[in-house]
């Protein structure tokens, strides 16, 4: 009965098919018969190219059938290869990323097509197979139970086991897989599913996946270990590519599988850089996991039965139901000293036009914070060249000072002109922009190049355009790079410009993962978030090499107010503020730095002596100067002592304005306050102070030299010093 239902079916499916795809089956038929012809003439092109390598080989007594395909693939490549570098000039570092990422895009493509081509011979598809029942040989030993599989048995009956293969499998494997797995999940007192699938996309070879781990000995798979390893190739060049695909091409002729095991999991949903994903048993926090497609992301939230994760890069092509793989490492970026000098993404990928990054080492980007045992004291200085900071708030190295201000107040000013006084301190500076326009990024990239202080700076930057998520761990990766160098013994001052927009990034993923919100819509661990960061700033001891990252993370508020959530925050967790008013900033107050609500609680430690004596009154004088400034403005008759008083503030004020890329050294720094603040300058008009500030340096670098050095140098401001400077201070403004 059924062969005759099958034979009436089979006539009235062929009866259909000639009456309706006549037509397109001969057209089918015709473009295959076109392309088969075309490949044909390729080939015996390429061929002409291979034959003197070929016969090369022969002379080395190679198998000839099975060296003759590799060889022609080999052509391929190298006539690629040769391609690429007409295209391009040389294949050197200058070449732009994108056209390297094309050519290893293409290179690998060309690479697989010639594997699958190979694999399709029947010779070659004879000796893999002869190979399986040695892969599921190696593979069986390994087998085990993850933590994941046995709490995937607490909750569920059995455990599925596939066996997958790209053509049918010999019945004693199966048996085999069989019986192995069934014993093992005995003993802990579980079932087995075992679906044995046939997927011709892994070429040859096979591969077994046990709950969420995948032991995998395929073509396929092997293909894409090639594929990282260009990848991560940092200079593509005619002998790194030659080497690698040889190597392949030694490995494809005498094929021995390698079994890599990792872990597998599934997309569930995927929304706006989010996706939630179910398998993956054995996933950590902050571990980075890979799309079928190639996008990475990192896993920000672990739950029961789902996986949050967030994508770093473009999420089209991710849906519901691709497959995501562990990539066994927590995010690190690539660090050292090639990135001195160049603008990197938050994942460390170069972002100049100055092409391929080469580097040998890599970070977490989540680090512990040093000890307190591993810490030394602050007591180096760093010097900002700015007289405001130096003076009143100065920074030792180590110390985590804050800069915050009303949106245009100068905060990024205060940073760049730190960078370049950094000039010759042999101390590496980073700057992290996170959400900024990518205008001012460059822009400021030129400025420090103009003035020389690019050589031993790193610009990290995730502009406005980027996603959160990449925004969000800018500052870590950042730190990390700053980390390698402390830990190294090296001085590192990194500026976090700024980290109200990293609270908003981080503020935008949580809300995305779903997590409760708090006070201003931030998530609870904000706080925990910036101290982890900043914590990581530190002084190390002798021991460590004494290496130290001074932190400089600023913080914008809205309309001066500090007390809002995220200022507050980070105002609690640094060692002090630098605060700029816009008010002060208006009236022409240059850095507009508020003396009153600046305070830098550890610094002091690290000042020279000689300006910490003499800034010592300051202060106090400004904060009365600024007072009775604000009184007068009622106007009314004034004695001569509060005249007086208000006279000396308003030079003192005068003293303390500084332009943009004018940074001055400390030890001159000191000696303009000295000359100001003991009444030398005191005939001058405020409005010549700036000349009188000019000429007092030209004086003292070129005809006082010597009692500059000693300024410079001094362990303690005493009398006999402070007679010296008052003398020649005299002595100039006589002359002024
Ligand atoms: P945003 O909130 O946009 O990040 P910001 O607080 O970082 O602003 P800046 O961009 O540093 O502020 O400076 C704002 C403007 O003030 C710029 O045009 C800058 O040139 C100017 N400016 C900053 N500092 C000084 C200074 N010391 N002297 C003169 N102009 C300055
Ligand atoms: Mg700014």
């Amino acid at each position: 009965m059924e062969i005759q239902y099958v034979i009436i079916n089979f006539i009235i499916l062929a009866i259909i098919l000639f009456l309706f795809g006549r037509k397109k089956i001969r057209s089918i038929f015709n473009s295959r018969f076109e392309r088969i012809n075309r490949e044909l003439d390729e080939a015996e092109a390429t061929e002409k190219i291979a034959m003197p390598v070929f016969e090369e080989y022969q002379h080395e007594e190679y198998d000839e059938n099975s060296a003759e395909e590799t060889i022609i693939a080999r052509a391929v490549f190298d006539e690629k290869i040769a391609q690429i570098e007409e295209f391009s000039g040389h294949i050197h570092r200058e070449i732009h990323r994108e056209m390297i990422e094309d050519a290893r895009k293409e290179l690998f493509s060309i690479m697989r097509e010639n594997v699958v081509k190979l694999f399709s011979y029947e010779k070659y598809q004879k000796e893999i197979r002869d190979l399986d029942t040695n892969i599921i040989d190696a593979i069986l030993p390994q087998i085990k139970l993850t933590p994941g599989d046995m709490a995937y048995l607490k909750h569920h009956d059995v455990l599925y086991v596939t066996l997958m293969s790209a053509y049918p499998l010999d019945k004693a494997i199966v048996k085999k897989v069989d019986e192995v797995t069934t014993a093992m999940l005995d003993e802990v007192g579980g079932k087995t599913s075992l679906w044995v699938l046939e997927d011709p996309s892994l070429i040859g070879g096979l591969k077994l996946r046990i709950g969420d781990t995948v032991y995998d000995g395929t073509v396929a798979e092997e293909l894409y270990q090639f594929s990282q390893n260009l990848n991560h190739e940092p200079i593509l060049t005619t002998d790194t590519v030659g080497h690698l695909i040889q190597e392949f091409s030694e490995k494809a002729e005498s094929y021995r599988p390698h079994i890599h095991v990792f872990q597998l999991g599934r997309v569930i949903t995927v929304s706006d850089g989010i996706c939630w994903m179910d398998g993956l048993a054995d996933i950590m926090y902050g571990e980075v996991v890979e799309f079928e497609c190639g996008e990475r992301g990192m896993v920000l939230d672990i739950q029961q039965n789902r996986i949050g994760c967030v994508i770093f890069g473009d999420f089209a092509h991710i849906e519901s139901g691709t497959p995501v793989r562990r990539v066994g490492r927590i995010a690190s970026v690539p660090v050292g000293n090639a990135l001195l000098g160049r603008v990197v993404d938050a994942l460390g990928n170069p972002i100049d036009a100055e092409g391929y990054l080469p580097y040998d080492e890599v970070r977490p980007i989540e680090f512990k914070a040093p000890s307190i045992l591993d810490r030394a004291p602050v007591n180096k200085p760093l010097h900002t060249g700015i007289k405001a900071i130096d003076a009143l708030v100065p920074i030792g190295k180590g110390q985590r000072e804050l800069i915050i201000g009303d949106r245009q107040t100068g905060k990024t000013a205060i940073a760049v002109d730190t960078i370049i006084n950094q000039k010759g301190k042999d101390t590496i500076c980073i700057y992290v922009a996170i959400g900024q326009k990518e205008t001012l990024v460059s822009e400021i990239k030129e400025k420090l190049k103009s003035h020389g202080a690019l050589d031993y700076t790193i610009i990290v930057a995730e502009p406005a355009s980027s996603s959160a998520a990449l925004q969000y761990i800018a500052p870590f990766s950042a730190t990390a790079i700053a980390e390698h160098f402390m830990y190294s013994g090296k001085d590192v001052l990194i500026i976090y410009d700024d980290l109200s927009k990293h609270a908003v990034a981080y503020r935008e993923l949580s809300l995305l993962l779903h997590r409760p919100s708090g006070r201003e819509a931030y998530p609870g661990d904000i706080f925990y978030l910036h101290s982890r960061l900043l914590e990581r700033a530190a002084h190390l001891s002798e021991d460590l090499g004494g290496g130290s990252i001074t932190a400089l993370p600023i913080i914008e508020t809205l309309a001066g107010d500090i007390s809002a959530y995220i200022p507050t925050n980070v105002i609690s967790i640094t060692d002090g503020q630098i605060f700029l008013d816009s008010e002060l900033f208006n009236e022409g107050q240059r850095p507009a730095v508020n003396v009153g609500l600046s305070v830098s609680r550890v610094g002091g430690a690290a000042q020279n002596p000689v300006m910490k004596k003499i800034s010592s009154s300051l202060r106090t004088r400004l904060a009365q100067y600024r007072e009775l400034a604000e009184f007068m403005q009622f106007g009314s008759d004034i004695d001569d002592a509060t005249k007086a008083t208000l006279a000396s503030g308003r030079l003192l004020t005068e003293a303390l304005k500084q332009n943009r890329y004018n940074t001055v050294p400390d030890y001159l720094q000191a000696i303009l306050i000295f000359a100001v603040s003991t009444g030398y300058a005191d005939k001058i008009i405020p409005e010549n102070m700036e000349d009188f500030e000019k000429k007092l340096y030209k004086y003292f670098t070129e005809e006082k030299a010597e009692l500059t050095d000693k300024v410079k140098t001094a362990e303690k401001f005493d009398n006999e010093l402070k007679n010296e400077l008052s003398e020649a201070i005299g002595e100039f403004a006589e002359r002024f």
